[in-house]
């Protein structure tokens, strides 16, 4: 029903929780730092220094994890390795050179590859998609949590700015380094998954492998709606499995709290492992059986005794969406089926429809029971129809942002929730700009 809180809002309201502020001693020489700011990061401890995995998203509350550290070392931070490029993993390091100015900052050579990618093609729009999947511009009632992080808060995660020159990365390395510093040692190689410049970095000493975003406790975003290049996801497979390997204690993931324990973090590798190889391998045999992204992504589903497996909910990432990704990765975005090769364009379309239903007022008023009765999908594609007719197009506008709030409250992913809740508040938005255009006249 409209306006009460819905299954998916409860689920993601009870993990809240577990997303507050922990600084946690890992291991006698591990501190990890998590819910400052949006993502995890950690400390390790040698003989005469510390070296930092990550320095999290926001210069104020890495800072803060700093002064926390400092109740329990001295040891000047000599190091920082970043497991990949994404901002809400690097931008805290401010909090790090004021500290230290000589720090050494280390990072694979593609580093950032993912962001430049976009620049390059001046894919300006992939900043208002961000905003809208972070849910940046949304009031606070209609943020919840990420699933895997307490929700964006302004100024908590730059979406939208340049890195400083102090923060870069200027030790390099091709694939492989080790890193000795103050008594640490850590290897570090390359994993991609989510970005193709994401590492692995191993405390051999304590068995703690940092992994970076190629695990969290959520379905992970093989697919970004703000709009990315495709995440090779077969890559992401073999990388769980490459942590996997090295048989783990403690697993550091790039958000959300660790997992300790030999036995608890293998099977969570196994989990995570047989989770992502069950979607993609049903994708690709359904690809090679010439189903559709459109049938693939309604028909694609975790293994059963995974399916509500916690490390899997979709509250971040999401199973379907990820289905499309796979298929347009692979084969690119012809679906197969010659009839889409060179479809009527979208109003032509909605003009046929139109008079095969009676009229644009049939395909209305359609819309509006549709939503009445919690058919808020066919509603939002009623009114896709009638948009493309420019039919009484400020109701039906309206009519649509009241169909995307409803699918947003009834979804678990998060990053999904935000874009329709924002899209809603756009759409209001431009239906009163228009009005305020046309009083003006
Ligand atoms: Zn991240």
């Amino acid at each position: 029903m409209v306006g009460s809180e819905t299954a998916a809002t409860r689920e993601l309201r009870s993990l809240d929780p577990s997303l507050g502020r922990r600084f946690v001693r890992l291991t006698n020489r591990v501190f990890v730092a998590a819910g400052y700011g949006v993502s995890t990061f950690s400390f390790v401890v040698g003989d005469s220094g510390v070296v930092a995995v990550d320095a999290g998203g926001s210069p104020g509350t890495s800072a803060e994890a700093i002064a926390e550290l400092r109740r329990h070392t001295d040891l000047p931070i000599l190091g920082l390795v970043y497991t990949h490029g994404h901002l809400d993993h690097t931008h805290g390091a401010t909090a790090f050179t004021d500290e230290n100015p000589a720090i050494e900052i280390w990072a694979i050579k593609p580093f950032g590859t993912e962001g430049r990618f976009l620049a390059r093609n001046g894919a300006d729009i992939a900043l208002q998609r961000s905003l809208r999947q972070f849910g940046n511009l949304l009031p606070p009632q209609k943020k919840i949590n990420t699933g895997v992080a307490p929700s964006v808060v302004s100024g908590n995660t730059p979406v939208n700015v340049v890195p400083e020159p102090r923060i870069r990365p200027r030790k390099r390395f091709e694939t492989d380094a080790t890193i000795r510093l103050g008594g640490v040692t850590l290897a570090v190689s390359h994993n991609p998954g989510e970005t193709d410049d994401q590492v692995l970095v191993w405390f051999e000493q304590d068995r703690v492998a940092f992994c970076g975003d190629n695990m969290y406790r959520s379905w992970p975003n093989l697919y970004a709606i703000r709009g990315t290049q495709y995440r090779d996801v077969r890559g992401w497979c073999e990388a769980i499995d490459r942590i996997r390997a090295l048989d783990p204690h403690h697993l550091v993931m790039g958000h959300s709290l660790p997992i300790s324990g030999a036995a608890e973090v293998d099977e969570a590798l196994e989990v995570y492992s047989r989770g992502l190889w069950g979607v993609y391998n049903a994708t690709i045999e359904g690809i090679n059986a010439g189903k559709t992204p459109d049938e693939l992504a309604h028909e694609v589903r975790l293994p059963d005794d995974l399916a509500d497996h916690p490390l899997l909910r979709e509250y971040y990432g999401n199973v379907a969406w990820s289905v499309r990704a796979i298929f347009s990765g692979v084969l690119g975005w012809f679906d197969g089926n010659p009839a889409t090769l060179n479809p009527l364009h979208p109003g032509d379309r909605a003009r046929r429809i139109a008079d095969l239903a009676g009229g644009a007022d049939v395909l209305f008023g359609e819309a509006a029971a549709a939503l009445a009765a919690g058919e808020a999908q066919w509603a939002a594609e009623l009114c896709d129809l009638l948009l493309a007719l420019d039919s009484r197009s400020d109701e039906v506008r309206a009519l649509k942002a009241d169909a995307l709030d409803e699918l947003a409250r009834n979804m678990l992913t998060t990053t999904g929730r935000n874009y329709l809740h924002t899209y809603a508040e756009e759409l209001r938005a431009s239906s009163v700009g228009e009005r305020a255009a046309a009083a003006g006249r």
